[in-house]
């Protein structure tokens, strides 16, 4: 079969390897249609992962969807040619932290040393996403193994035609973190919200937090094109848009956003992360030296928000961080979330969203290429070539 693979930096090969073959009865082996990449994959395009946690010929995603080909003796709920959709994190359903509700945090699907050593606790499993993370291998191919599927999998309508691909494929993961984003910030009605980031996971808490009720909806990047296309898909009602490159030089973004909102935003989110925000990392865990970027996302953040005020933070951090501004987090009295989103808690609401026409995720997907055209997909999304949000790769099925 066809899969995408991580060979390096900045080095995607398409390459022919060997089917996954169902490895346990609660297994399903997926035939591929569509997959996504995601923000999160950039951090391992571009090399911002620790060193050793990626092996050449790993296969990359862990945005898909397709159709059930093969099916494990206790897979009771889901049958062969079934349409799914796949949830970017591998949990149990069983354990502890699934009980809660916790299913990035699942004991069973990840037992990754290097990952307690790094966050001296586990995550869970997720696809496609490093030997940090379970060293599952990940979707982006013509066919992946799913464990505990039942667990894994949403069933969505085969029957209606505007139930395309791209209608649901980002329940996998960014529609879904956009609604956590939210839920952690507890966007509600005539609340004023500012999100840094406008890439698909910042656009979709936009349209998410509009969705809530929120009065106002700042939506903060550096690259114009984003900012322009966020104003040609959001309800341009309670939208307003802050270009942070323009404000470098006139008391920057937190002058700015004070400028719209006097007392700071009800709620603050991060929807960039640490592969642009101005992180130290750990140098002996992380031996990557990196440079710091003049931008400082989180700070920028404790010093917007209002007094009280709510945090929430999806934008992927690894290590340490610091120079983080700890006495005015404690002294405004600031409530702040973070996390890996548990897609399962939300999925099936936000699937009959979809439906109703509440919520519409397709409207950040600017290119669809096929799975062969990986390289130039991953290239294009991460040097912000062709005006690109959202690239999603089609099998030849
Ligand atoms: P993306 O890389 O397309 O978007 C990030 C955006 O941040 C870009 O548009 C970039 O121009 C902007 N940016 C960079 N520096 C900035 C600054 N200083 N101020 C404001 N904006 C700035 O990625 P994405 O797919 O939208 O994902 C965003 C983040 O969310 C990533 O860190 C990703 O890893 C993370 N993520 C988290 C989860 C989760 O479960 N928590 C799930 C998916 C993605
Ligand atoms: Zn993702």
């Amino acid at each position: 079969m066809t899969a995408v693979t991580w060979s390096g930096s900045r080095d995607i090969r398409v390459v022919e390897v060997d089917r996954p073959a169902l490895a346990h009865p609660e297994d399903v082996i997926l035939r591929v249609t569509s997959s996504a990449i995601c923000g999160s994959d950039l951090h391992l395009y571009t090399g911002n992962f620790p060193k050793g946690s990626m092996t050449k010929g790993d296969i990359l995603g862990h945005e898909f969807m397709g159709k059930v080909h093969e099916v494990g003796d206790d897979v009771k709920n889901l049958a062969q040619g079934d349409r799914v959709v796949c949830c970017f994190d591998i949990s149990c359903g069983r354990c502890d932290a699934c009980r809660h509700e916790l299913y990035t945090l699942c004991d069973k699907s990840n037992d990754s040393t290097a990952q307690e050593r790094l966050y001296r606790d586990k995550s869970g499993g997720y696809f496609g996403y490093s030997h940090l993370t379970g060293g599952w291998a990940g979707g982006q191919a013509d066919y992946v193994r799913v464990p505990f599927a039942e667990q894994n999998l949403l069933k969505v309508p085969s029957e209606h035609e505007r139930h395309g691909d791209l209608d649901v494929i980002l329940l996998s993961d960014v529609l879904c973190t956009a609604w956590h984003a939210c839920e952690m910030g507890n966007v509600s009605k005539g609340d004023t919200v500012a999100i840094w980031g406008a890439g698909p996971v910042g656009i979709l808490t936009a349209q998410c937090a509009q969705h809530r009720g929120a009065k106002k909806v700042l939506l903060i990047d550096q690259e114009k094109y984003r900012l322009d296309f966020a104003e040609r898909r959001l309800d341009p009602r309670s939208l307003v848009t802050l270009n942070g490159r323009q404000h470098q030089h006139d008391g920057g973004v937190a002058k700015a956003v004070r400028g719209v909102l006097p007392h700071g935003p009800d709620v603050c989110i991060e929807a960039v992360g640490f592969h642009y925000a101005s992180t130290l990392l750990h140098k002996a865990e992380m031996s990557l030296g990196l440079e710091t970027d003049p931008a400082d996302v989180m700070n920028e953040i404790f010093t917007t928000v209002r007094k009280g005020g709510r945090v929430s933070v999806v934008g992927v951090y690894l290590g340490y961080v610091n120079h983080f501004n700890f006495g005015c987090f404690m002294e405004k009295g600031l409530t702040m979330k973070a996390g890996q989103t548990p897609v399962q808690r939300y999925w099936k609401d936000l699937l009959k969203k979809i439906e109703n026409k509440d919520l519409e995720p397709r409207v950040v997907i600017t290119h669809e290429l096929p799975l062969e055209d990986a390289a130039r997909a991953y290239q294009i999304f991460n040097d912000k070539q062709e005006g690109c949000v959202k690239v999603v790769l089609h099998t030849r099925f």
